[in-house]
C-alpha cells in the first residue's frame, strides 16, 4: 500500500514534513515490514504557536521511525521546511538530501545560522554537522526524473519543479509504484503568488492522483502587484519628504529581496531629487549573504528580471543599497541615521521587532515623529510589532527590552509580500491540472483557511478533500 504520512504542518503552518512510505503495513500499525522504504519531504522546525503541535524548540527530537526512509527532499530552504534536519542526521538518517540547485547552494547556509541560535555555539560542531550535510546534498536540476529506490517490487522517482515562493522553491513530483499499483503523488510545497518580482510563476503539475497542498492564505486573496507597489511608493514618498528615515521590520529570505527588487524599479521609474537621493540600507548579516545568492543565481530570475539586467539594471545591487555586515558598523549606522536628516529606507530583521538589529533602530528612532516604521509582514499578538502597530497611530508607547518607549514615527503598513500564493492562486494549481487529484490533503494553514479552501475544492466531485491530522 503506497501510504502518505505527516509528521508536521498540520496543525498550523510550521514543521513540514511528509513521508511517501511503500511496502510498510500501515500507519497505524507501524513500520514492521522489512520491505518498508519511503521517502520524507521536508524537515521544519515548528515555530511560535504551533510548537504545541507536535515538538518545541526544546524538544526537537525526531519521533517517528525513519529506519526506512531512503532520502529527504527539501522543497525550499525556509527554517519551517529544514530545520529539524539537524536533528533526523542526530536520529540516525543517513540518506542523500535532494533539493534544487540553488537551494543546494542556500541549505548550509541557513542551518549554519539556525544551528548557531538553537543548537549550540561551538564552532567545531557546528562546521562537521554542515560538512555531513554538506556530503549527502543531491542537486537535481528542475524538470529532471531522479531514481531514489527500486527493486523489491517497489520503486520512487521524484521531480522538481519551480514553485514561485523563494529562489530554489520546488514542488515534488513523485512516481511510486508497489507490486501492481501506481501513483503520481504531488507535494507542493510553498506556492508563490503569480506575479511576485523576481520568480517564475509555478505551473500546475501535468498529473497528480493524490495531492498535499500547502493553504496559508486559503481563505484569501492578495493585493495584486500594481496596487501594492503604488502602496508602497505612496508611503515612501509621504514618509520621505520630510527627511527622517523610513525603517522596515523585514527579514525572511525572499521578502526582503521582493522589496529591493521594488525599490530598484521605483528609483528607475520615478527618479527626481527624492529617489534619486533616497539611500537603502539592508542592515542584517544573514540577508546580505542572501541577497549575494539572490544575485549570483540570476539563471533562476524570471524573464522579467533578467530583461533588466539585459537593460543594464541591477535589481538586487543597485548604488543606492548599502548592505552592513558586522555589528560596529550596526551601531555607527544607527547613530548616524537618528543625528542626520537623509532620506534613508532601512530593512532590518526580526519581522516582528521581537528581537534582532531592528530593535536598536526603534530604540533610536520611534521618538522622532520625521520617522517612519513600515510593516511589510503579518504582526503576531503579543510582539512588539503588533504593539506598535495597535498603538504607535494613537501616540502610544511600545515595550523593548524592559523600556518604554513613546511612540510620535509614524506607522504604516503594505500588505501582500508575503511570497505566498493567495487562494485564487491555489485554485488555479489545482485546476490546471489535466484530470482532477483523486485525493487533496489541505495542510499548512490555520484551520479557517483550510476549511476555505476545502469549501472552494468541494466542486471538485470526485475528489477527496481531507484535511489531515498527525
Ligand atoms: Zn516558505
Amino acid at each position: 500500500m503506497i501510504e502518505i504520512c505527516h509528521h508536521g504542518a498540520t496543525a498550523g503552518v510550521t514543521g513540514s514534513c511528509h513521508e511517501v512510505r511503500l511496502g510498510g503495513g500501515s500507519r497505524e500499525s507501524g513500520v514492521s515490514d522489512a520491505r518498508a522504504a519511503g521517502i520524507l519531504v521536508d524537515c521544519g522546525l515548528f515555530q511560535g504557536h504551533d510548537e504545541g503541535g507536535g515538538a518545541s524548540s526544546s524538544d526537537l527530537t525526531i519521533r517517528f521511525p525513519i529506519g526506512h526512509i531512503r532520502a529527504l527532499v527539501v522543497t525550499h530552504v525556509h527554517i519551517d521546511h529544514v530545520g529539524r534536519i539537524p536533528y533526523l542526521l542526530a536520529a540516525g538518517f543517513d540518506g542523500p538530501i535532494i533539493c534544487s540547485e540553488p537551494s543546494a547552494i542556500m541549505l548550509p547556509e541557513i542551518l549554519e545560522d539556525a544551528l548557531k541560535i538553537g543548537f549550540t555555539r561551538d564552532r567545531q560542531l557546528i562546521e562537521r554537522v554542515l560538512d555531513l550535510i554538506r556530503s549527502r546534498l543531491v542537486p537535481l536540476p528542475y524538470g529532471q526524473w531522479h531514481s531514489v529506490f527500486s527493486g523489491e517490487g517497489c520503486s520512487l522517482s521524484v521531480r522538481l519543479q519551480r514553485a514561485g515562493h523563494i529562489l530554489g522553491s520546488a514542488y515534488v513530483e513523485c512516481d511510486a509504484r508497489e507490486d501492481d499499483a501506481e501513483e503520481r503523488i504531488v507535494f507542493s510545497g510553498d506556492l508563490g503568488a503569480a506575479h511576485a518580482p523576481l520568480l517564475t510563476a509555478p505551473e500546475s503539475p501535468e498529473r497528480a492522483d493524490r495531492l498535499v497542498i500547502e493553504s496559508t492564505y486559503g481563505d484569501k486573496d492578495h493585493e495584486d502587484r500594481e496596487t501594492r507597489r503604488y502602496r508602497l511608493k505612496s508611503v515612501l514618498e509621504h514618509a520621505l519628504e520630510d527627511g527622517g528615515t523610513v525603517l522596515v521590520p523585514a527579514f525572511s529570505i525572499g521578502r526582503t529581496q521582493e522589496l529591493l527588487y521594488e525599490i530598484e524599479s521605483l528609483i528607475h521609474d520615478f527618479g527626481g531629487a527624492l529617489w534619486s537621493n533616497l539611500e537603502i540600507v539592508v542592515d542584517s548579516p544573514l540577508a546580505a549573504e542572501f541577497t549575494q545568492i539572490y544575485r549570483n543565481l540570476k539563471p533562476y530570475w524570471d524573464a522579467e528580471a533578467r530583461d533588466l539586467v539585459v537593460q543594464g539594471r541591477h535589481p538586487l545591487s543597485f548604488e543606492q543599497l548599502t548592505v552592513i555586515n558586522s555589528h560596529e558598523e550596526h551601531l555607527n549606522t544607527v547613530e548616524y541615521l537618528a543625528r542626520s536628516h537623509r532620506p534613508c529606507v532601512v530593512l532590518a530583521g526580526s519581522g516582528m521587532c521581537a528581537g534582532g538589529r531592528v530593535v536598536n533602530y526603534l530604540k533610536a528612532m520611534l521618538a522622532d515623529s520625521r520617522n517612519d516604521v513600515l510593516f511589510v509582514g503579518y504582526q503576531a499578538a503579543g510582539t512588539p510589532g503588533r504593539d506598535i502597530l495597535t498603538y504607535g497611530p494613537r501616540g502610544g508607547w511600545v515595550q523593548l527590552d524592559g523600556e518604554r518607549y513613546d511612540i510620535r514615527a509614524q506607522v504604516h503598513q503594505v500588505g501582500g509580500y508575503s511570497a505566498h500564493a493567495g487562494q485564487s492562486d491555489l485554485l488555479e494549481f489545482v485546476a490546471g491540472i489535466s484530470s482532477p487529484p483523486r485525493e487533496i490533503r489541505i495542510v499548512h494553514g490555520d484551520p479557517e483557511s483550510k476549511l476555505a479552501l476545502k469549501r472552494c475544492f468541494q466542486s471538485l466531485s470526485a475528489t477527496d478533500i481531507i484535511i489531515p491530522s498527525e
